[in-house]
């Protein structure tokens, strides 16, 4: 028999309908728990004061609101903060809420740990525990909102945490189809983006959801040779291959692609590694972001000085290639690209 989840975050409206309707519930019902969710940030059911006192019970006894305990909050000089969640089986997430202007974007990890293990990364580095379901995904972006002042919701939503989102795709989706519900968060499909290493099956699979979420790829080498060595799963693939997966994302969305590239101090940060970047990108209608190696301790590689990620800029600027270098937030605390991981044990 398959297990009917508890964890309300997990449940779409249709699923919450027919799971409440079979209790007797009215249908108007589902539309004010939803609301009181996700508008109202209701932290639990008691809280949900239009209901009866006896509904409010009900509730608690089928359903979790919220599963994990905030086991820390680290605040960065930059505004940027990371929350560390333990969910009742002991695995832990971090999810990162980067305020920029007028923009509160939260990143999102979509694993414990990573199967995927890229050389520079710290959230591969213990391989994969477990993946986080579509709930848990919710989750992260519901915990970080709740951090926030009333009149701050968030705006964007970036699967950029630990894992790899497209190796947990169902529950990716759909967590990208309660952020983006009217009956959810709300936050619009075009300010929430999956990264992905590149998984080029996945990638037109995604096309065909209709849904317009962004997409970077996780490219970091300008050569097959290159991405070998760095990215493990680069074996299974073809930079051809995902540069099509790319265009057909294009197509189908509308929405351009970014490509990702992590500088590596001397191992892919040369002019002569931007030419050929730039012959990839203009395989495709995309724009590249360059992110500066962010240190993870006991890795080896280098973050390129300003110099170097300037003059590679230029190079794919000159070639006809839009270009920008992401800025690296929330280094202090451990929460830039590629330095969350997973946490045991004792902290
Ligand atoms: N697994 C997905 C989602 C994680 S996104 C993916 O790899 O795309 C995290 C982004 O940060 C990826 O582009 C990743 O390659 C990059 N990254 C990993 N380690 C990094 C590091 N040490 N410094 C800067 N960026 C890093
Ligand atoms: Fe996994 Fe992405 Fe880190 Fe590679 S870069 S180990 S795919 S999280």
């Amino acid at each position: 028999m398959k297990e009917t989840p508890r964890h309300l975050l997990d449940l779409d409206q249709f699923s919450l309908i027919e799971r409440l309707t079979e209790a007797g519930l009215e249908r108007f019902r589902v539309d004010q728990i939803l609301g009181w969710v996700y508008r109202r940030r209701a932290r639990s059911f008691d809280e949900m004061t239009n209901l009866s006192k006896t509904l409010r019970l009900q509730l608690a006894e089928r359903f979790d609101l919220y599963t994990s305990e905030i086991e820390r909050r680290q605040t960065s000089t930059d505004g940027t903060f990371k929350l560390l969640l333990r969910w009742p089986d002991g695995a832990t997430s971090e999810c990162v809420m980067i305020p920029q202007d007028t923009r509160r974007a939260v990143c999102v990890s979509t694993q414990v740990g990573c199967p995927v293990g890229c050389a520079f990364c710290a959230s591969g580095l213990d391989g994969l525990e477990r993946s986080l379901t579509s709930g848990e995904i919710v989750e992260q972006a519901m915990q970080t909102y709740l951090q926030l002042p009333e009149d701050q919701p968030l705006t964007h939503v970036v699967f950029m945490g630990i894992g790899e989102p497209l190796a947990n795709y169902d529950a990716t989706v759909s967590a990208v189809r309660t952020l983006n519900a009217d009956w959810g968060l709300n936050i619009g499909a075009r300010r929430i983006t999956i990264s992905t290493v590149g998984l080029p099956r996945q990638i037109r699979r995604l096309a065909e959801e209709g849904l317009q979420v962004g997409l970077a790829i996780s490219l970091h080498a300008p050569n097959d040779e290159l991405r070998r060595e760095i990215i493990p799963w680069a074996e299974r693939t073809s930079i051809d291959d995902l540069v099509e997966a790319g265009r057909h994302y294009f197509d189908r969305t509308g929405r351009e692609v970014t490509l990702e590239y992590v500088l590596l101090g001397e191992l892919n940060d040369r002019p002569a590694h931007a030419k050929q970047l730039a012959a990839v990108a203009r395989g495709m209608r995309c724009n590249v972001n360059l992110i500066r190696y962010n240190g993870v301790s006991d890795l080896p590689y280098r973050r390129p000085g300003s110099e170097a990620t300037h003059a590679f800029l230029e190079v794919l600027r000159k070639a006809g290639v839009n270009a920008h270098i992401r800025a690296s937030r929330g280094m202090d605390i451990e929460a830039a690209c590629g330095q969350l991981r997973r946490q045991r044990g004792d902290l």
